[in-house]
């Protein structure tokens, strides 16, 4: 048996630091990334044989689990009517339908291949639906990688400690105001200096990339009506949260209360089941700015690929209510687990949480009760170094967690009583390991 070390090793003659994307090469946590080999329900197997308990959850898309029998059949049954046609089929119109009617607001939808693709696809519509070129985003908020989005993005940006990226052009950045999240007067300054050439705003629904970071109250609100009052448009991202946080009272997203609708959304993640499939979302009348009605391009040769669309139709299928429930109750359980065994082992901390989102910031306030995160400042001030030693001493118990303190765990509607115990049981060394940082 090769064992993960020697994988690792082997990968990166390879692949520049052995992988395809950052975050997965341990660099903030240190050791050896674990390679997967395969999946079931609540856990993950490694190709030394050690199970999991996985709270990455493919960073995101596995809401049901791995190997959720209805997606692998509906995968199945496309696979054997082929890959792809390079032509429309009648399963891209299914999972539109399914989005639509679970998202008001999502009145047309564009498939698309990854988040990054959506958020990108997403500016260039509103950059040419209204005219206008700056596009405000809040730092430590992600949006994927493309060019115009990388200045103070969160996720692996945050874990790598990086400003941005090199390769982006100072031309390319001057088009993005970045501010900071749950700022209510940068936001109005910003539109007082700069409203006629905003394009749009760009925001997490509620931000998941520098930790869960949850919008303060009317904070959302804000940015639509100040976007409206502006001739911008509001676009709201919701990779990580759409299909998983139910808060706003229907099964899409979060941070919305209600009376308002974004002009676009993006989805990802939940909305492929597993495979790579994304999409932007929107006002009819924004959208059909999109080629082939309008003159905003964007195309894909993968575009609702068959494959995709089958597992994101499945996952969205059997999203129902009560999985929904099942995941809200356990990552409560859990939570408050984290909390416990924090406080027991005195460390200070906050469980920063929206819906069945949540992470942990160490260092914010005096054992849970810290006024917590609020944004990205806030954020890169915590004691991050807690969360190496945290997070080795869960992977040495047996739970598999996201391999950066700026991500959040993901529970599905797999994880039951047993999966959960186990999470529970490390959860106390866990925390030691933490105070002893
Ligand atoms: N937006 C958000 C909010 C995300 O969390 C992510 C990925 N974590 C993206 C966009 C980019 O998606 P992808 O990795 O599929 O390109």
């Amino acid at each position: 048996m090769t064992s993960n070390a020697e994988l690792h090793d082997a990968a990166q003659q390879l692949m520049p630091g052995g992988v395809n994307s950052p975050v997965r090469a341990f660099g903030s946590v240190g050791g050896t990334p674990v390679q997967m080999v395969s999946g079931r329900g609540p856990y993950l197997t490694d190709a030394e044989g050690n199970q999991y308990v996985d709270l990455v959850g493919s960073w995101g898309p596995a809401l049901l689990g791995h190997r959720h029998p209805a997606v692998i059949d509906a995968v199945h049954s496309a696979v054997d009517a082929g890959l792809g046609f390079g032509t429309s089929h009648p399963s891209e119109a299914r999972l539109a339908e399914l989005v639509r009617g679970r998202v008001p607001g999502a009145e047309m939808i564009r498939m698309v291949s990854t988040g990054t693709e959506a958020t990108m696809t997403a500016v260039r519509l509103a950059r040419g639906a209204t005219g206008k070129n700056i596009v405000v985003k809040f730092a430590g908020c992600y949006h994927g990688h493309s060019d115009g989005l990388l200045a103070a993005a969160g996720s692996g940006v945050a874990t790598l400690g990086l400003p941005g990226s090199a390769g982006v052009t100072q031309a390319q950045a001057s088009e993005t105001i970045v501010i900071e999240y749950n700022d209510r007067a940068a936001l109005e300054q910003v539109f007082a200096e700069h409203g006629e050439n905003i394009a749009a705003v760009i925001t997490e629904a509620t931000p998941a990339n520098m930790g869960v970071v949850p919008p303060e109250e009317g904070f959302n609100a804000l940015i639509r009506e100040i976007t409206t009052r502006h001739g911008a448009l509001m676009i709201f991202d919701e990779v990580m949260t759409g299909f998983r946080i139910t808060d706003a009272g229907y099964w899409g997203a979060s941070g919305r209360e209600e009376g308002w609708e974004p002009d676009l959304f993006t989805f990802g993640k939940v909305i492929g089941g597993g495979m790579p499939t994304a999409a932007l979302a929107g006002r009819r009348e924004v959208m059909e700015h999109l080629a082939p009605t309008g003159p905003v391009y964007h195309a894909g040769t993968l575009s609702g690929n068959p494959v995709a669309m089958a597992a994101g139709v499945a996952t969205l299928e059997n999203a129902t209510a009560e999985v929904y429930s099942h995941i809200d109750e356990k990552a409560q359980v859990v939570a408050d687990a984290l909390a416990s065994a924090l406080n027991e082992a005195g460390v200070d901390h906050t469980i920063q949480k929206v819906g069945s989102l949540f992470s942990v910031a160490f260092g914010t306030g005096p054992q849970g009760t810290g006024t917590g995160v609020h944004n990205y400042a806030q954020a890169g001030a915590q004691e991050t170094f807690r969360f190496g030693p945290f997070f080795h001493s869960m992977l040495e118990q047996g739970v598999y967690l996201p391999p950066s303190v700026f991500e959040a765990w993901f529970l599905s509607g797999a994880h039951d009583d047993d999966a959960v115990g186990t999470i529970l049981d490390a959860l106390p060394a866990a925390a030691r390991a933490a105070a002893q940082a």
